[in-house]
């Protein structure tokens, strides 16, 4: 028989939204768990450079996320990355979240479970990565001022990508394997671009370089001609996949699979909370995710005030 447990609040994921919003739930003397199922940080724990969180120059994702965690945990909040949850049950008062090893009966739940980038599918992605392979235009495309990158990708983001990046690099390659589908204002920015090429029906077949990405393989459909590009890096825009598969019985998902939540975090059911990524919404950073964790935290407080009268 698992053992039951109450808790003011559960927090899912310690990313940098559930993180904050531990940090804030802790001080406020609320009884707080997380619970993450990978590693602490989330899509940031790896990252090298990171030159637009406010105050810091420029700061690792391990040196920020350990800071974080750091400054949560002295707040009283207990953060758990060993037992994985199986189960949540969401409408119901208390709510429980149940894991492999204990069932916890939680007055309120912020689920900050953010999301992952799909990864490019080749062997060499992984080597390259942060040399020359990135995720996140916002995040890495300063670094290639003057450069020539690719963008991998057909949808609104990679187009938007390809778009953003004029901004820095001097040259940029459009790559999809089909046609694009993003909407018709995106495409006309990129068709009007001259530092844009637009190589459509082309598929990447391998990356390659010393230590660094250096060039590109890709295989034109079409004509059948296989060709090397020269680039400095590739950001790879080929869909994400929201962390929502626990939540998709109980709370409504958009069409992109993440939680429809307004920009108070809160869910249609009351007492739930969505925080950082994994929330529907336009702009996703580190700021944002912070601002998401805060908001969560207290009207989880205010919501919890209100239901112990
Ligand atoms: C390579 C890269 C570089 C980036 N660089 C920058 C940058 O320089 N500046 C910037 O502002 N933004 C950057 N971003 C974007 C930024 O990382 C995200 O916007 C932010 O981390 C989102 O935080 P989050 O807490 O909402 O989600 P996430 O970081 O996705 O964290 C969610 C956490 O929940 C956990 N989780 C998921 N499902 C479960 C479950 N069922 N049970 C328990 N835990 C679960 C995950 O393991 C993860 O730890 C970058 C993103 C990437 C991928």
């Amino acid at each position: 028989m698992k053992e039951r447990i109450h808790k003011d609040v559960v927090i899912i994921g310690a990313g940098m939204a559930g993180l904050t919003a531990a940090l804030y739930c802790g001080r406020m003397n609320l009884d707080t768990l997380v619970l993450e199922n990978a590693i602490i940080g989330g899509q940031i724990a790896n990252a090298t450079d990171i030159e637009n969180f406010p105050g810091l120059a420029s700061v690792s994702g391990k040196d920020l996320i350990s800071a974080l965690q750091r400054q949560t945990e002295s707040f009283g909040a207990v953060i758990d990355e060993f037992d994985e949850i199986e189960r949540v049950t969401l409408k119901t008062s208390p709510k429980i979240v149940e894991t492999q090893e204990k069932i916890y009966e939680a007055d309120a739940v912020i689920i900050a479970s953010g999301m992952n980038r799909r990864k490019i599918p080749l062997a060499e992605g992984r080597k390259f990565e942060t040399r020359g392979v990135h995720y996140c235009e916002l995040c890495d495309g300063h670094a290639y001022a003057g450069k020539i990158v690719a963008v991998m990708g057909g949808g609104n983001a990679a187009v938007d990508a390809a778009n953003f990046l004029t901004k820095y690099a001097e040259k940029i390659y459009l790559i999809h394997r089909s046609e694009l589908r993003a909407d018709e204002v995106s495409q006309k920015r990129l068709f009007a671009n001259k530092k844009i090429t637009v190589m459509l029906q082309t598929e990447i077949k391998a990356l390659r370089g010393d230590k660094r990405l250096e060039e590109i393989e890709i295989f034109d459909k079409v004509s059948g001609v296989t060709k090397v590009i020269a680039v400095d890096g590739i950001f790879v825009n080929i869909g994400v996949e929201p962390n929502t598969k626990l939540f998709s019985d109980e709370l409504t998902l958009s069409a992109s699979g993440r939680i429809v939540a307004g920009e108070d975090c809160r869910t249609e059911i009351a007492g739930v909370f969505a925080a950082g990524d994994v929330r529907e919404k336009e702009i996703r950073q580190l700021t944002t995710a912070a601002s998401d964790g805060t908001t969560a935290a207290l009207l989880a407080e205010k919501y919890l005030s209100k239901l112990h009268g």
